[in-house]
């Protein structure tokens, strides 16, 4: 996944966009938690602002996600959004700078969209507001069946009440 930069890098102020819909990059599943569905669907702008090339993305993907309440799979929409600066110097990217490196004509975004992608999928995605979970009692998916178990004694609230909180260390 990349994007042609030549053009872009003849003067300062240029910009191009481009509109990618195409296979997710292996990085990008080998980061995401979840199996990806369908293609790419992404915006890129490339500006030259003279000491480097800024590079904005923005797109929408789909996975293959697990309920946390019920643990049925569901299709998660994940928006995603970056926006990276991308300098002309020999090497390899270096994690602990604040840029990317490219050469020549190309700028490659495998990398940024792995990272920006597998940020945005929420830690404990839910199939739907409305999801009721399963049942504590007996695993039901509350979603699709009822059930008839006593978990009225939902002791969660007993538990808080006797926790003992040690002295706030900062109002003495
Ligand atoms: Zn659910
Ligand atoms: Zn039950």
């Amino acid at each position: 996944m990349h994007i042609r930069v030549s053009d872009v890098k003849k003067w300062v102020g240029r910009q191009e966009a481009k509109h990618f819909c195409e296979e997710w990059p292996e990085l990008v599943q080998e980061r995401s938690p979840y199996p990806m569905r369908g293609a790419a669907e992404m915006d890129v702008t490339v500006r030259n602002v003279g000491r480097a090339l800024i590079v904005e993305l923005e797109g929408l993907g789909h996975v293959e996600a697990v309920c946390s309440r019920c643990l049925e799979t569901f299709d998660l929409v994940v928006p995603f959004s970056a926006a990276e600066e991308f300098r002309e110097e020999p090497g390899a990217s270096d994690p602990n700078e604040d840029f990317f490196r490219f050469q020549g004509d190309k700028v490659f975004l495998d990398e940024v969209v792995a990272d920006v992608f597998g940020a945005s999928i929420p830690y404990a995605p839910v199939c739907g507001d409305e999801c009721q979970g399963l049942c504590p009692v007996c695993g039901k998916n509350l979603n699709a069946e009822t059930c008839h178990c006593e978990t009225s004694t939902d002791n969660r609230w007993t538990v808080l009440s006797q926790l003992e909180f040690p002295d706030d260390p900062s109002s003495s």
